[in-house]
């Protein structure tokens, strides 16, 4: 890497941010495409987002990320949302246009370039979403965008699933539907068995806690086909190893977790990353990741 005055500054602001992977994947970008840019993180202590994007706009910052817990508050912040930001109601890529700070969603794009690149297509198929919350929304949204033909709702806090549900339906042609949790959990009936590709959207399984999965016992594990779990942390898990033994294709969220990096990265230097560097990084963070 050699930095110097035309090295065009790239970051992440979050709080924490320490622990990300994040310019491990974008400084890798950079040093197989010949781009001179860097990425760095920058901690951003609660109540001081609105200074740090003024900042950020200040210093003539190229490219930013945008994470947790700030993907919502940083919309009133820019100067124009890309139409998939806004009707997720949540961002995590800011790109600098014509000195305009731009939003957009690519964990949405990211999670769509990771099915694609497992070879999963969504049109016209029933999903099961597990879980409510922001990431869920994004999910939901992506699925209406990609042309499901069913959207099957569950959570822990029922409400939660319904006003989902209820979001999506106003928005798009896509039927819908909220679930109650035990019934999914009891796996029975033929709209269970219709729900061929399932996202795991919660935080159940997360590291530390990865013998738990959200479904428990649940029947649904000798229909799903394909199951996505948005975690990374563990690459595989409790959800994943249940659906993969009996039969199902177990997709790890780091594959959403590096296609929203790329989705940035080509937003940010106007590139499209050439299947070779895309398929070597890709390896290498995997690579990494395992270790
Ligand atoms: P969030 O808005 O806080 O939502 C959390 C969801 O988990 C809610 O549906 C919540 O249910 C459910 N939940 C939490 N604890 C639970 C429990 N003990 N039992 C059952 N359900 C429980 O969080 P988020 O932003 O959507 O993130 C959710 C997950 O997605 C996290 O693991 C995050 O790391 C992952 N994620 C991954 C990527 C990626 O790039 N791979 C990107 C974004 C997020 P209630 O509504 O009932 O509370």
């Amino acid at each position: 890497m050699n930095i110097s005055g035309k090295t065009k500054l790239l970051g992440l602001i979050g709080n924490p941010v320490e622990h990300s992977f994040s310019p491990f994947i974008h400084n890798m970008f950079a040093q197989e495409l010949g781009i001179d840019s860097v990425y760095t993180t920058f901690k951003v202590e609660n109540g001081e987002l609105g200074n740090a994007i003024k900042g950020a706009k200040a210093l003539n910052i190229q490219g930013m990320n945008v994470t947790v817990p700030y993907k919502m508050d940083v919309l009133a912040y820019m100067d124009e949302v890309d139409s998939l930001a806004e009707h997720i109601g949540a961002m995590n890529t800011i790109v600098r246009r014509d000195n305009k700070f731009i939003g957009y969603n690519t964990d949405a794009l990211g999670l769509k370039g990771s099915l694609e690149h497992e070879g999963v297509n969504l049109k016209g198929e029933s999903v099961l979403i597990i879980g409510a919350g922001g990431a869920a929304r994004a999910v939901a949204v992506m699925c209406a965008d990609a042309g499901a033909k069913l959207i099957a709702i569950t959570n822990r806090t029922m409400e939660k699933a319904e006003a989902l549900a209820s979001y999506i339906d106003e928005r798009y042609e896509v039927e819908t539907v909220a679930l109650d949790l035990e019934l999914v959990r009891a796996g029975e009936g033929s709209l269970m068995e219709s729900l061929k590709i399932a996202f795991q959207t919660t935080s159940v399984g997360m590291s530390p806690n990865i013998d738990a999965d959200p479904l428990e016992d649940s029947h649904y594990y000798d229909y799903v086909k394909v199951a996505v779990d948005l975690i990374y942390n563990p690459t595989t898990t409790k959800f994943m190893e249940k659906a993969s033994a009996k039969g199902a294709k177990a997709i790890s969220g780091l594959g959403m977790l590096y296609f929203q990096a790329v989705k940035a990265y080509e937003l940010w230097n106007d590139v499209v990353i050439p299947e070779t560097v895309l398929n070597k990084c890709y390896k290498a963070f995997f690579e990494k990741m395992a270790r």
